[in-house]
């Protein structure tokens, strides 16, 4: 395997009882790639997201992430969800607990460094994501854009080699989408590998390596942004683009 490869999925299926919904998806992403996933609603792309990092279990078919088998029963999953953090449509902030608290749980849990380490760390990153003074308010009195920024703060906690966003815009009022989007620009520039299931084309056209369509459990497009959006081979693609550009 090449040193630069983050992530490759080889012939991956998914199935829920008698549904197929990923029907052998291959697809390698290198460190630093920024790969935005686009498709209709139902066809699996959250899916696709939640078998990287364990949150489903694939029927068959193999995923490395940073050369680790995360099929293999050697490989602890608390490992995998740790390399590979993740982003929610729905931010799955711990409601009961202050933003700093939600942004230190982790690395005090899971990599087991001091409540101070962990302290130091939380306040760097909600500086990042500009929210420096929301550290003692709870989720609960913050905005959605702002909450959406404590959640990728908090992935950014444990220190991942790729960051899995699903749909982090679609549940945010138009206005508080810019200020997310604004972070994950900002955080692909610094050479974060990310992988952004989304519907603004806007941030996939401008900030994405590459864009892949995904329709009915496969593939059907994978691509530079500028031939994807101006020049797209397959016709439900084609069709895709014009319901919703
Ligand atoms: P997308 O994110 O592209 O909208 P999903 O990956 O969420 O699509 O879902 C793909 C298909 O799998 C849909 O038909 C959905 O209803 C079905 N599905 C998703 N999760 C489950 C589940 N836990 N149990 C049964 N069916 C599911
Ligand atoms: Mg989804």
């Amino acid at each position: 395997m090449e040193s630069t490869e983050m992530i490759k999925i080889v012939n991956l299926h998914k199935n829920y009882g008698e549904l197929e919904v990923i029907k052998g998806i291959n697809l390698e992403i290198r460190a630093g790639e920024v790969v935005c996933i686009i498709g209709p609603s139902g066809s699996g792309k959250s899916t696709v997201l939640r078998c990287i990092n364990r949150l489903e279990t694939p029927t068959s078919g193999t995923i490395i992430v940073d050369g680790k088998d995360i099929m293999d029963s050697e490989t602890d999953i608390n490992h995998v969800r740790t390399e590979a953090g993740m982003v929610f449509q729905q931010f799955n902030l711990f409601p009961h607990m202050t933003v700093l608290d939600n942004v230190t749980i982790g690395p005090v849990k899971v990599r087991k460094i001091s409540v101070t380490e962990a302290e130091k760390l939380g306040r760097s990153l909600l500086e990042k994501v500009g929210l420096a003074d929301k550290a003692k308010n709870y989720p609960e009195q913050l905005s959605g854009g702002q909450k959406q920024r404590v959640a990728i703060a908090r992935a950014l906690s444990l220190k991942p080699k790729v960051i899995l966003f699903d749909e982090p815009t679609s549940a945010l009022d138009p206005e508080l989408v810019g200020e997310v989007l604004e972070v994950m620009k900002q955080l692909a520039s610094e050479g974060m590998t990310m992988v952004v299931v989304t519907h603004e084309m806007g941030f996939a056209r401008d900030v994405a390596d590459r864009v892949i369509f995904i329709d009915k459990g496969v593939i059907q497009e994978d691509n530079a942004p500028d031939a994807f959006f101006s020049n797209p081979e397959n016709p439900r693609l084609r069709d895709f683009l014009g319901k919703v550009a």
